[in-house]
Protein backbone atom coordinates (compact mmCIF):
# COMPACT_ATOMS: atom_id res chain seq x y z
CA UNK A 1 0.00 0.00 0.00
CA UNK A 2 1.33 3.51 -1.04
CA UNK A 3 0.75 5.28 2.07
CA UNK A 4 3.22 7.93 1.16
CA UNK A 5 1.05 8.24 -2.09
CA UNK A 6 -1.43 9.95 -0.02
CA UNK A 7 0.35 12.76 2.27
CA UNK A 8 0.24 15.26 -0.18
CA UNK A 9 -2.98 14.36 -2.10
CA UNK A 10 -5.16 16.74 -0.82
CA UNK A 11 -3.13 19.73 -2.19
CA UNK A 12 -2.89 18.17 -5.48
CA UNK A 13 -5.93 17.27 -6.49
CA UNK A 14 -9.84 18.72 -6.53
CA UNK A 15 -11.70 18.02 -3.55
CA UNK A 16 -14.28 15.41 -5.39
CA UNK A 17 -11.30 13.44 -6.70
CA UNK A 18 -10.24 13.31 -2.61
CA UNK A 19 -13.94 12.05 -1.61
CA UNK A 20 -13.74 9.29 -4.24
CA UNK A 21 -9.68 8.56 -3.13
CA UNK A 22 -11.17 8.02 0.86
CA UNK A 23 -14.53 5.96 -0.38
CA UNK A 24 -11.99 3.86 -2.01
CA UNK A 25 -9.97 3.48 1.14
CA UNK A 26 -12.42 3.07 3.13
CA UNK A 27 -13.01 -0.53 1.53
CA UNK A 28 -9.42 -1.48 2.05
CA UNK A 29 -9.73 -2.49 5.83
CA UNK A 30 -7.25 -1.36 7.99
CA UNK A 31 -4.84 -0.02 5.74
CA UNK A 32 -7.07 2.15 4.54
CA UNK A 33 -7.64 3.81 7.46
CA UNK A 34 -4.38 4.02 8.20
CA UNK A 35 -4.03 5.87 4.55
CA UNK A 36 -7.14 8.07 6.08
CA UNK A 37 -5.43 8.80 9.32
CA UNK A 38 -2.78 10.00 6.90
CA UNK A 39 -5.15 12.37 4.80
CA UNK A 40 -6.56 13.92 8.04
CA UNK A 41 -3.31 14.26 10.49
CA UNK A 42 -0.85 15.56 7.79
CA UNK A 43 -3.48 17.57 5.39
CA UNK A 44 -5.93 18.85 7.69
CA UNK A 45 -5.12 21.47 10.08
CA UNK A 46 -7.05 21.91 13.22
CA UNK A 47 -8.10 25.10 14.56
CA UNK A 48 -7.29 25.32 18.42
CA UNK A 49 -10.05 25.64 20.71
CA UNK A 50 -10.25 29.09 22.35
CA UNK A 51 -9.15 30.07 25.65
CA UNK A 52 -5.44 28.99 25.27
CA UNK A 53 -2.69 29.69 27.12
CA UNK A 54 -0.71 32.76 25.62
CA UNK A 55 1.84 33.18 28.98
CA UNK A 56 4.32 30.56 27.25
CA UNK A 57 6.04 32.17 24.63
CA UNK A 58 5.77 28.90 22.27
CA UNK A 59 1.98 29.02 22.58
CA UNK A 60 1.19 32.98 21.90
CA UNK A 61 -1.61 32.95 19.37
CA UNK A 62 -0.67 33.57 15.55
CA UNK A 63 -1.69 36.73 13.30
CA UNK A 64 -5.40 36.54 12.07
CA UNK A 65 -4.33 36.42 8.60
CA UNK A 66 -2.95 32.80 10.04
CA UNK A 67 -5.37 30.76 12.42
CA UNK A 68 -3.36 28.98 14.90
CA UNK A 69 -3.21 25.45 13.72
CA UNK A 70 -2.09 22.19 15.47
CA UNK A 71 -0.97 19.24 14.08
CA UNK A 72 -2.56 15.60 14.94
CA UNK A 73 -0.35 13.61 17.22
CA UNK A 74 -0.93 10.24 14.69
CA UNK A 75 2.29 8.78 16.19
CA UNK A 76 3.70 9.21 19.46
CA UNK A 77 7.00 8.47 22.10
CA UNK A 78 5.50 8.35 25.28
CA UNK A 79 8.93 8.03 28.02
CA UNK A 80 7.24 7.11 30.48
CA UNK A 81 10.05 6.47 33.11
CA UNK A 82 13.60 8.33 33.08
CA UNK A 83 15.39 5.10 35.45
CA UNK A 84 17.31 2.52 33.55
CA UNK A 85 19.57 -0.27 34.74
CA UNK A 86 22.27 0.26 31.89
CA UNK A 87 24.48 2.82 31.80
CA UNK A 88 24.96 3.65 27.52
CA UNK A 89 27.20 6.56 27.72
CA UNK A 90 25.56 8.70 24.75
CA UNK A 91 22.29 8.00 26.46
CA UNK A 92 19.64 11.07 25.76
CA UNK A 93 16.71 10.57 27.97
CA UNK A 94 19.19 10.01 30.88
CA UNK A 95 17.60 9.82 35.19
CA UNK A 96 17.16 13.21 35.67
CA UNK A 97 13.73 12.80 37.60
CA UNK A 98 12.54 9.21 38.96
CA UNK A 99 9.01 10.33 38.66
CA UNK A 100 6.31 8.15 36.76
CA UNK A 101 2.36 9.00 36.95
CA UNK A 102 0.19 6.35 38.44
CA UNK A 103 -1.68 3.96 36.08
CA UNK A 104 -4.79 6.11 35.78
CA UNK A 105 -3.26 8.98 34.93
CA UNK A 106 -1.46 7.91 32.49
CA UNK A 107 -4.47 6.04 30.87
CA UNK A 108 -6.29 9.59 30.99
CA UNK A 109 -3.40 11.20 28.67
CA UNK A 110 -3.53 8.24 26.33
CA UNK A 111 -6.88 8.56 25.94
CA UNK A 112 -6.74 12.14 25.49
CA UNK A 113 -4.28 11.74 22.58
CA UNK A 114 -6.11 9.01 20.97
CA UNK A 115 -9.26 11.37 20.59
CA UNK A 116 -6.62 13.72 19.09
CA UNK A 117 -5.88 11.26 16.29
CA UNK A 118 -2.90 9.12 18.25
CA UNK A 119 -2.71 6.07 15.46
CA UNK A 120 0.75 5.11 17.23
CA UNK A 121 2.10 4.64 20.87
CA UNK A 122 5.72 3.52 21.02
CA UNK A 123 6.56 3.09 25.36
CA UNK A 124 10.10 4.03 25.73
CA UNK A 125 11.86 5.11 29.26
CA UNK A 126 14.62 4.88 30.79
CA UNK A 127 13.96 0.98 30.87
CA UNK A 128 10.41 0.51 30.26
CA UNK A 129 10.30 -3.17 31.53
CA UNK A 130 11.56 -1.98 35.33
CA UNK A 131 8.78 0.26 36.40
CA UNK A 132 6.58 -2.60 38.55
CA UNK A 133 8.89 -5.77 37.00
CA UNK A 134 6.72 -4.49 33.56
CA UNK A 135 3.12 -4.46 34.77
CA UNK A 136 2.97 -0.85 34.36
CA UNK A 137 4.12 -1.07 30.86
CA UNK A 138 1.80 -3.98 30.48
CA UNK A 139 -1.46 -2.57 31.47
CA UNK A 140 -0.63 0.37 29.62
CA UNK A 141 0.05 -1.80 27.06
CA UNK A 142 -3.71 -3.41 27.45
CA UNK A 143 -5.41 -0.68 28.09
CA UNK A 144 -4.36 0.99 24.46
CA UNK A 145 -5.04 -2.03 22.23
CA UNK A 146 -7.75 -3.46 24.47
CA UNK A 147 -9.51 -0.04 25.25
CA UNK A 148 -8.09 2.19 22.95
CA UNK A 149 -8.07 -0.25 19.86
CA UNK A 150 -4.70 1.66 18.67
CA UNK A 151 -3.85 0.57 15.15
CA UNK A 152 -0.20 0.21 17.18
CA UNK A 153 1.45 -0.33 20.32
CA UNK A 154 4.87 -0.47 20.44
CA UNK A 155 7.78 -0.82 23.23
CA UNK A 156 11.88 0.04 23.07
CA UNK A 157 13.53 -1.64 25.53
CA UNK A 158 16.70 -2.78 26.48
CA UNK A 159 15.44 -5.92 26.96
CA UNK A 160 17.51 -6.95 30.26
CA UNK A 161 14.36 -7.11 32.17
CA UNK A 162 12.20 -9.38 29.74
CA UNK A 163 10.75 -12.53 30.71
CA UNK A 164 8.67 -14.98 29.00
CA UNK A 165 5.48 -14.63 31.73
CA UNK A 166 5.70 -11.03 30.13
CA UNK A 167 4.66 -12.65 27.31
CA UNK A 168 2.03 -14.77 28.36
CA UNK A 169 0.56 -12.29 29.94
CA UNK A 170 0.84 -9.21 27.68
CA UNK A 171 2.02 -9.81 24.61
CA UNK A 172 -0.96 -10.59 22.49
CA UNK A 173 -1.65 -6.77 22.72
CA UNK A 174 1.75 -5.42 21.53
CA UNK A 175 2.45 -5.32 17.67
CA UNK A 176 6.21 -4.10 17.97
CA UNK A 177 9.27 -4.80 20.47
CA UNK A 178 12.42 -3.14 19.65
CA UNK A 179 15.45 -4.20 21.34
CA UNK A 180 18.37 -2.01 21.37
CA UNK A 181 21.33 -3.87 20.18
CA UNK A 182 24.27 -2.17 19.30
CA UNK A 183 27.33 -4.71 18.83
CA UNK A 184 27.52 -8.77 18.68
CA UNK A 185 30.77 -8.38 20.68
CA UNK A 186 30.27 -7.91 24.22
CA UNK A 187 32.86 -6.36 25.05
CA UNK A 188 31.88 -3.32 22.81
CA UNK A 189 28.43 -3.63 24.62
CA UNK A 190 30.24 -3.22 28.07
CA UNK A 191 32.53 -0.57 26.63
CA UNK A 192 29.50 1.64 25.88
CA UNK A 193 27.62 0.66 28.88
CA UNK A 194 24.73 -1.21 27.42
CA UNK A 195 24.88 -3.91 29.98
CA UNK A 196 24.24 -4.80 33.44
CA UNK A 197 25.20 -7.28 36.14
CA UNK A 198 24.77 -11.00 35.89
CA UNK A 199 22.80 -9.52 32.07
CA UNK A 200 24.12 -11.30 29.04
CA UNK A 201 22.90 -8.94 26.50
CA UNK A 202 23.17 -10.64 23.29
CA UNK A 203 21.90 -14.21 24.59
CA UNK A 204 19.03 -12.16 25.88
CA UNK A 205 18.31 -10.44 22.40
CA UNK A 206 18.21 -14.27 20.99
CA UNK A 207 15.84 -14.93 23.56
CA UNK A 208 13.95 -12.34 23.28
CA UNK A 209 13.53 -12.75 19.17
CA UNK A 210 12.47 -16.68 19.84
CA UNK A 211 9.53 -15.16 22.33
CA UNK A 212 8.63 -12.51 19.72
CA UNK A 213 8.06 -15.43 17.22
CA UNK A 214 6.17 -17.84 20.02
CA UNK A 215 3.55 -14.90 21.16
CA UNK A 216 3.47 -13.04 18.03
CA UNK A 217 5.26 -10.11 18.56
CA UNK A 218 6.92 -8.31 15.70
CA UNK A 219 10.56 -8.16 16.31
CA UNK A 220 12.84 -5.27 15.45
CA UNK A 221 16.36 -4.22 16.72
CA UNK A 222 17.87 -0.42 17.42
CA UNK A 223 21.56 0.34 17.20
CA UNK A 224 22.93 3.52 17.64
CA UNK A 225 26.52 3.85 15.51
CA UNK A 226 29.07 5.48 17.53
CA UNK A 227 32.47 5.95 18.12
CA UNK A 228 32.68 2.23 19.44
CA UNK A 229 30.65 0.35 17.03
CA UNK A 230 31.00 2.38 13.95
CA UNK A 231 33.45 -0.35 12.07
CA UNK A 232 31.52 -3.13 12.40
CA UNK A 233 29.78 -5.58 10.75
CA UNK A 234 26.87 -6.72 12.03
CA UNK A 235 25.37 -8.11 8.96
CA UNK A 236 25.87 -11.82 9.16
CA UNK A 237 24.11 -11.58 12.80
CA UNK A 238 20.91 -9.24 11.56
CA UNK A 239 20.04 -11.21 8.75
CA UNK A 240 20.18 -14.45 11.18
CA UNK A 241 17.74 -12.25 13.60
CA UNK A 242 15.33 -11.63 11.09
CA UNK A 243 13.86 -8.22 12.31
CA UNK A 244 10.91 -6.75 10.60
CA UNK A 245 12.71 -3.63 10.79
CA UNK A 246 16.33 -2.60 11.77
CA UNK A 247 16.44 1.04 12.79
CA UNK A 248 19.96 2.63 12.95
CA UNK A 249 20.35 5.70 14.72
CA UNK A 250 23.43 8.12 14.61
CA UNK A 251 24.64 9.53 17.99
CA UNK A 252 23.08 12.04 19.04
CA UNK A 253 24.38 14.95 21.53
CA UNK A 254 21.79 16.84 23.35
CA UNK A 255 22.09 19.04 25.93
CA UNK A 256 21.00 18.32 29.36
CA UNK A 257 20.72 14.61 28.79
CA UNK A 258 24.71 13.37 27.24
CA UNK A 259 26.37 16.73 26.72
CA UNK A 260 26.79 19.92 28.53
CA UNK A 261 27.82 20.61 32.20
CA UNK A 262 24.72 20.06 33.92
CA UNK A 263 24.48 16.44 32.10
CA UNK A 264 24.34 12.68 33.33
CA UNK A 265 26.35 11.65 30.37
CA UNK A 266 28.92 12.92 28.20
CA UNK A 267 28.61 11.26 24.76
CA UNK A 268 31.30 13.80 23.03
CA UNK A 269 33.64 10.83 22.39
CA UNK A 270 30.96 8.56 21.05
CA UNK A 271 29.93 11.13 18.32
CA UNK A 272 30.85 9.50 15.12
CA UNK A 273 30.70 11.91 11.86
CA UNK A 274 28.81 11.76 8.72
CA UNK A 275 31.14 9.95 6.77
CA UNK A 276 32.05 7.26 9.35
CA UNK A 277 27.74 7.03 9.45
CA UNK A 278 27.77 6.97 5.82
CA UNK A 279 30.95 3.80 5.80
CA UNK A 280 28.34 2.06 9.05
CA UNK A 281 25.55 2.16 6.01
CA UNK A 282 26.96 1.30 3.38
CA UNK A 283 28.76 -1.84 4.92
CA UNK A 284 25.28 -2.93 5.51
CA UNK A 285 23.74 -2.16 2.59
CA UNK A 286 22.53 -5.46 1.52
CA UNK A 287 20.24 -6.03 4.35
CA UNK A 288 16.96 -4.80 3.39
CA UNK A 289 15.18 -3.81 6.41
CA UNK A 290 17.45 -1.09 7.96
CA UNK A 291 16.22 2.28 7.72
CA UNK A 292 18.78 4.91 8.78
CA UNK A 293 18.06 7.91 10.78
CA UNK A 294 21.06 10.78 10.95
CA UNK A 295 21.51 13.23 13.11
CA UNK A 296 19.52 15.42 10.62
CA UNK A 297 16.58 13.02 10.75
CA UNK A 298 16.24 12.43 14.07
CA UNK A 299 16.35 15.32 16.00
CA UNK A 300 12.76 17.39 15.52
CA UNK A 301 11.13 14.46 13.84
CA UNK A 302 9.63 12.59 16.87
CA UNK A 303 6.53 13.61 18.73
CA UNK A 304 8.22 12.90 22.48
CA UNK A 305 6.50 12.74 25.24
CA UNK A 306 8.08 12.74 28.82
CA UNK A 307 7.11 11.25 32.19
CA UNK A 308 4.94 14.20 33.19
CA UNK A 309 2.92 13.94 29.54
CA UNK A 310 4.79 17.30 28.53
CA UNK A 311 5.87 17.22 24.83
CA UNK A 312 10.05 17.54 24.56
CA UNK A 313 10.89 20.47 21.83
CA UNK A 314 14.26 19.55 21.12
CA UNK A 315 15.02 22.24 18.35
CA UNK A 316 17.23 24.31 20.24
CA UNK A 317 19.41 21.44 20.93
CA UNK A 318 18.11 20.27 24.54
CA UNK A 319 14.80 18.92 25.34
CA UNK A 320 12.89 21.62 26.43
CA UNK A 321 9.05 20.88 27.89
CA UNK A 322 5.96 21.79 27.11
CA UNK A 323 2.77 22.21 30.01
CA UNK A 324 1.62 18.92 30.57
CA UNK A 325 -1.54 17.65 28.18
CA UNK A 326 -3.16 16.51 31.42
CA UNK A 327 -3.33 20.18 32.08
CA UNK A 328 -3.66 22.16 29.02
CA UNK A 329 -4.86 19.54 26.87
CA UNK A 330 -3.01 17.85 23.76
CA UNK A 331 -3.63 20.47 20.86
CA UNK A 332 -2.56 23.44 23.20
CA UNK A 333 0.78 21.62 24.39
CA UNK A 334 1.92 19.72 21.20
CA UNK A 335 2.32 23.90 20.05
CA UNK A 336 5.32 23.81 21.77
CA UNK A 337 6.75 20.20 20.72
CA UNK A 338 8.66 21.55 17.84
CA UNK A 339 8.01 18.62 15.98
CA UNK A 340 8.95 18.40 12.27
CA UNK A 341 6.43 17.15 10.87
CA UNK A 342 8.09 17.30 7.45
CA UNK A 343 10.84 15.56 8.43
CA UNK A 344 8.39 12.65 9.95
CA UNK A 345 7.24 11.84 6.65
CA UNK A 346 10.46 12.35 5.11
CA UNK A 347 12.18 9.77 7.24
CA UNK A 348 9.58 7.13 6.64
CA UNK A 349 7.06 7.83 10.29
CA UNK A 350 4.39 6.29 9.07
CA UNK A 351 4.65 2.87 7.86
CA UNK A 352 3.00 -0.57 8.40
CA UNK A 353 2.76 -1.00 11.97
CA UNK A 354 0.43 -3.23 13.23
CA UNK A 355 1.35 -7.07 13.85
CA UNK A 356 -0.94 -8.04 11.25
CA UNK A 357 0.01 -5.94 8.12
CA UNK A 358 4.06 -6.59 9.20
CA UNK A 359 4.09 -10.34 9.56
CA UNK A 360 2.91 -13.72 8.71
CA UNK A 361 2.61 -15.87 11.19
S1 LIG B 1 19.41 1.31 27.70
FE1 LIG B 1 21.04 2.84 27.56
S2 LIG B 1 20.30 4.35 26.07
FE2 LIG B 1 18.52 3.16 26.75
S3 LIG B 1 17.66 4.35 28.46
FE3 LIG B 1 19.09 2.84 29.33
S4 LIG B 1 21.05 3.91 29.56
FE4 LIG B 1 19.75 5.11 28.13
Amino acid sequence: MPIVLFNNIEGSFPSSLITLVKIALTHLGHLGQLALANVRGFIFRRTLDAGRDTNDEAEKPRAASAPPESVVPVSVNYHFTRRCNYKCGFCFHTAISSFVLPLEEAKRGLRMLQEAGMQKVNFSGGEPFLEQRGRLLGEMVRFCKETLGLPSVSIVSNGSLITEEWFQTYGEWLDILAVSCDSFDEATNRAIGRHAPRSHHLDKLYQISEWCARYRVAFKINTVVNTHNWQEDMADQILDLNPCRWKVFQCLLIGGENCGEDSLRHAETFVVTDEQFRSFLDRHSRVECLVPESNEKMRDSYLILDERMRFLDCTRGRKEPSRSILDVGVANAICASGFDEVMFRKRGGVYQWSKNDIMEW
